[in-house]
């Protein structure tokens, strides 16, 4: 068999056993329905009638710019890889250090993403002042400035690491480089997964222990109840940038903690609190990190066997303007194809989200037995962080990573009919 038609065959199936995966460890109905039927939408129910046009005021000035930000950068990496405008930056940008192929590969990134990062820069700026204008982000602008140029450096940093790596395999196994290199990334998805809470964290945030009191008591209780003990409860200076309210549970075994917003512990009464708390435990218990990671892992070793084929698909260089996969001026191919990825799968990573996000809701329904918490703590979110309770269904079924709050709202009114009908 061929090198190529080896490429396909094994993207093929790690494809199959992906979409198996996925078949068998979504939850598809995580509560069943209630008699009578499920409790119908009302974002009435959710919202007061002034919230409820900010809300939807907010996402109609926000919408377009997100939109036409992916676009314009789908665009931008589709003229610099499909062209060769992209290759001709990535030797010019070496030429000064000698022109060697790891400094094409290393300062092209950097010359890529910069680029990428720049051409939507107005936008992102806007997205700031709607969130600044509804009082969502308490970033100053030098901060923003700072958090855009950190996740750039480091966003290009990995990236430009992960595509020496590439060409490097590459230009040593001309042939199977791309089963290598989808082992490789499989690993890397994993070891990522396990480095996040410690490298990545603690780059935009710091963390304190919540003083010994009640609260603290019953979380660490709850996460005792949950078969899942946590080390510690910490509160991050999450106000600094945002006021949108959140906690989540991070780490594995002897270093798993709960991680409180600051701004969730000023806003949230403590029954509402736990409440969060649950449904994170909720992912804990179901191990839903794991499942998140087996799916990137075999959905990143997929994508690089299906790279691996086109690579090797002669127009598809030609166009880009590279003699061979192994030409560091593949890499703007390389990125725009990994965009293109990116986007397209987005669906299918949100709907399998959006199940895990219900099991875990009703994970903490069970957990907490308190469906009048969970509600107002539903509404107060939706409130505050003002989630558009009513977004296009198209929308919802591409970006949306999470259920609606009137989904959840009415979700917890289900668990409560079900538990008076047991
Ligand atoms: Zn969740």
């Amino acid at each position: 068999m061929g090198a190529r038609r080896a490429a396909l065959t094994v993207a093929a199936l790690l494809g199959a056993a992906l979409a198996l995966v996925i078949a068998l460890r979504t939850p598809w109905q995580p509560l069943p329905v209630p008699p009578g039927g499920r409790t119908p939408l009302d974002p009435g129910a959710v919202l007061s009638p002034d919230r409820l046009a900010t809300a939807e005021a907010f996402a109609a000035a926000l919408r377009p710019a997100s939109l036409a930000g992916l676009l314009l950068g789908l665009a931008v990496a589709g003229i610099l890889g499909l062209t060769s405008l992209g290759g001709r930056i990535v030797r010019a940008v070496a030429r000064p250090l000698g022109g060697g192929w790891v400094w094409q590969v290393l300062l092209g990134v950097l010359a890529l993403s910069v680029i990428g990062r720049l051409v939507t820069l107005p936008l992102a700026a806007y997205g700031e002042v709607v969130r600044h204008r509804y009082g969502l982000s308490t970033r100053s602008w030098p901060l923003w400035a700072r958090d855009v140029a950190v996740s750039t450096a480091i966003d290009a940093g990995l990236t430009a690491m992960a595509l020496l790596g590439l060409v490097w395999l590459i230009r040593r196994a001309p042939r199977t480089w791309w089963a290598w290199a989808a082992l490789a990334a499989a690993a890397l998805v994993v070891a990522g997964s396990f480095l996040w809470p410690v490298v990545i964290e603690p780059a935009f945030n710091r963390f304190e222990s919540l003083p010994a009191g009640q609260l603290r008591t019953e979380l660490l209780q709850l996460a005792d109840e949950n078969g899942t003990p946590v080390q510690d409860v910490l509160v991050s200076d999450a106000s600094r940038r945002t006021t949108a309210l959140n906690a989540y549970v991070s780490g594995f075994g002897a270093t798993r903690r709960i991680v409180l917003y600051d701004t969730a512990l000023q806003e949230l009464p403590d029954d509402e609190l736990e409440s969060i708390v649950a449904h994170e435990l909720g992912h804990v218990a179901a191990d839903d990190v794991l499942t998140g990671t087996l799916v990137g892992a075999l959905g990143s070793a997929a994508a690089v066997a299906l790279l691996g084929w086109l690579l090797s698909w002669t127009p598809l260089l030609r166009r880009a303007g590279v003699d061979s996969p192994g030409d560091p001026r593949v890499v703007p191919l390389v990125l725009f194809l990994a965009a293109v990825g990116t986007v397209a799968s987005t669906p299918v990573q949100n709907l399998v989200s959006r199940q895990i996000e219900t099991r875990a809701d009703v994970h903490a329904l069970d957990l907490t037995h308190d469906p009048e918490a969970f509600a107002a703590m539903q509404r107060r979110l939706a409130d505050i962080n003002l989630n558009d309770p009513t977004p296009p269904a198209a929308w919802q079924w591409w970006f949306g990573s999470h259920p609606t709050a009137p989904q959840r709202v009415a979700l917890a009114e289900d668990w409560a009919r079900l538990a008076d009908a047991r």
